[in-house]
């Protein structure tokens, strides 16, 4: 399968990981747009929100779990963050696995761009 993401996973690609576990990737992304700007993503192949079915649901239960420990390590959930998903061209998604930004470290306007 031709995804960047999955790449990413397989270790095809490197990538700086945050954090990784059996179902969950964190990494930073590759073009941040504050000082912390990681992607979560579920390691399996769901290209949009508009995929997702009931047998996903633990994944993305997992993903908030660990966005929430990560940012708590790292310091930011006191002054916040930002998650962010995505979906289709209008919202700029240009990977097509499933992924949550996680933007931190700045004043994050809204309403976003
Ligand atoms: P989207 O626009 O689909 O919501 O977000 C895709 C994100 O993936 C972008 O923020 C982009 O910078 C990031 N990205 C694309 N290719 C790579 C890559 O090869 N490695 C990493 N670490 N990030 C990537
Ligand atoms: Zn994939």
């Amino acid at each position: 399968m031709d995804c960047i993401f999955c790449k990413i996973i397989n270790k095809e690609i490197p990538s700086k990981i945050i954090y990784e576990d059996d179902n969950i990737l964190i990494f930073e992304d590759i073009n941040p747009q504050a000082p912390f700007h990681a992607l979560a993503i579920p390691k399996i192949h769901v290209p949009t929100v508009l995929e997702l079915k009931a047998e996903h649901s633990n994944y993305l239960f997992k993903a908030f779990e660990t966005i929430s420990k990560v940012m708590k390590e790292k310091g930011y959930s006191e002054d916040g963050f930002r998650v962010v998903l995505n979906t289709n061209r209008a919202a700029g998604q240009t990977v097509f696995h499933i992924h949550f930004h996680v933007l931190a470290g700045r004043l994050l306007m809204w309403p976003p761009g």
